[in-house]
């Protein structure tokens, strides 16, 4: 079983508001990027695309992947303007294998017994996803703010990565958004995760498997004290 993991490191950062991109700000000692291309390089993952804007590529290359010997990185490419751009980009340069692996580069903490769930469940249903059930009420808003409706808790999970899915499954569904990405940005769907590329494009099921309240994402100032915090524990 080959396996490949896309760690994204394209994006721009803005909800940060710091000069350096969130990607490449310092927690503890080492850059945000670091930490979830150590689990996957300590992982049973074999090999890793690396996706970064141009201007970041070589940064990566030499005070990332070089500086911390991270072997199982094969490719660093350039991603895109959305992140389903540097997704498409990812997996167009991915080696054909049997299960590829997308993460967000800033959700540091991604844990081996993560991945080893995915694995597990992805041999079964072809597409999983990492995600925790919500601890708040959620409710669905109108276009003037007023509440629509209320979701049963219970259903409502918060959605991670890694989202797992099978080579073929996921190079299916990108190819299809490469041709169909105008009519679908004319009937304004926006595209915030790749379990949504194959649930719209291919109508096929996605499983929900447990991640951790730890994997969070690193958007915003308060979330890197949160990591400085765990980091600690
Ligand atoms: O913007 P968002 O928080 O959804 O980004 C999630 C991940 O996708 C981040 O790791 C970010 O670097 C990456 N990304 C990317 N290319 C983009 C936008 C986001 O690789 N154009």
């Amino acid at each position: 079983m080959k396996t490949t993991a896309i760690v994204l490191a394209g994006g721009s950062g803005k909800r940060m508001n710091s000069t350096v991109k969130k990607q490449f700000l310092m927690l503890k000692d080492k850059p945000l990027l670091y930490y979830s291309l150590k689990a996957f390089e300590d992982s049973f993952i074999d090999s890793v695309i690396l996706v970064a804007s141009g201007e970041d590529m070589e940064y990566c290359r030499k005070e990332i992947v070089q500086k911390y010997r991270f072997n199982k990185v094969e490719k660093i490419v350039e991603g895109g303007k959305e992140r389903y751009h540097s997704v498409t980009n990812g997996v167009m340069a991915a080696p054909v294998c049997d299960y590829i692996f997308i993460h967000d580069g800033a959700r540091p903490f991604i844990t081996g017994s993560i991945l080893e769930r995915l694995f597990e469940e992805v041999k079964i249903s072809k597409a999983c996803v990492a995600g925790m059930p919500v601890k708040d009420t959620i409710k669905i808003a109108d276009s003037q703010g007023y509440i629509e409706t209320t979701p049963k808790r219970d259903l409502v999970w918060m959605i991670q990565t890694p989202q797992v899915f099978s080579y073929e499954l996921i190079y299916r569904a990108y190819d299809i958004l490469q041709k169909e990405e105008t009519r679908l940005l004319k009937e304004g769907i926006s595209i915030t995760d790749d379990a949504m590329v194959v649930e719209t494009l291919l109508g096929e099921k996605v499983k929900l498997v447990e991640g951790s309240y730890r994997n969070i994402k690193i958007t915003t100032p308060e979330d890197l004290s949160v990591a400085e915090g765990f980091l600690q524990d």
